[in-house]
């Protein structure tokens, strides 16, 4: 069997507030952000686990572990709907992060009741979109979005903000499209680290002025 996962964090409080959860890194995704910070989990092959070390893992973790965090890569670039079924019947909660490119697999989860909570990734306004990320996916995106807004499953928007990439208009941009697609929660936004990334980007010397901001939806800074 293949190895589609590349590491499994064994515990975390951050990744899922208010859970005790594990992290699942799978491997590959159908993006190429400039800003990735998981170049080695992108462009991966073939990773370090198969499921059945999944399972194994998660068997030992029942009572101890609330929930399971499904990140990479993008985990939507596998079928998750058998991995979310087993993972749901060991009694654990799943949270998923998503580049949101997948919106067929996303409803098919979430039809299933097999996801409690998402973090998806808002990168860019259209005309940015395939630059930033290396994918023409922006209408997935928009498709992913509002296949959330109509669950019940409560989710997050979250975008990366490199200076050099997306500018206080942008965000401004972004906002509106939110709204204007009946999102109203929390727009979180974290800025680059200067970590090795996909593209060796460096941190910006451009300012990014947060007083321009609308501030039409909450942003929270997530550092
Ligand atoms: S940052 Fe982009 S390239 Fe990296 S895992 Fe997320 S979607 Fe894929």
């Amino acid at each position: 069997m293949k190895k589609i996962i590349y590491n499994i964090t064994k515990f975390t409080t951050t990744d899922y507030k208010d859970h005790l959860s594990c992290v699942v890194w799978f491997i590959s995704c159908n993006m190429r952000c400039q800003y990735c910070y998981n170049p080695d989990i992108v462009n991966a092959k073939e990773g370090n686990y198969e499921l059945k070390d999944l399972y194994s893992f998660l068997n030992k973790r029942v009572g101890l572990l609330d929930s399971v965090v499904l990140s990479g890569g993008e985990a939507t670039n596998h079928n998750l709907i058998e991995i979310c079924k087993k993972i749901t019947n060991l009694g654990f909660k799943i949270k998923l992060d998503t580049n949101g490119s997948n919106p067929k697999q996303l409803k098919e989860l979430l039809d299933n009741f097999l996801l409690d909570y998402v973090a998806i990734d808002f990168k860019a306004p259209k005309e940015k979109y395939k630059t930033i990320t290396n994918l023409s996916s922006y209408d997935n995106f928009l498709k992913s979005l509002n296949i959330l807004n109509k669950s019940k499953t409560k989710f997050e928007v979250r975008t990366t903000l490199h200076n050099d990439l997306l500018n206080e208009e942008d965000i401004n941009e972004m906002q509106t499209i939110l709204l204007q697609n009946n999102y109203q929660e929390n727009f979180y936004i974290q800025n680059f680290l200067d970590v090795e990334n996909l593209s060796n980007l460096k941190v910006s010397t451009k300012t990014f002025d947060t007083s321009k901001l609308d501030n039409k939806l909450n942003i929270v800074w997530r550092n």
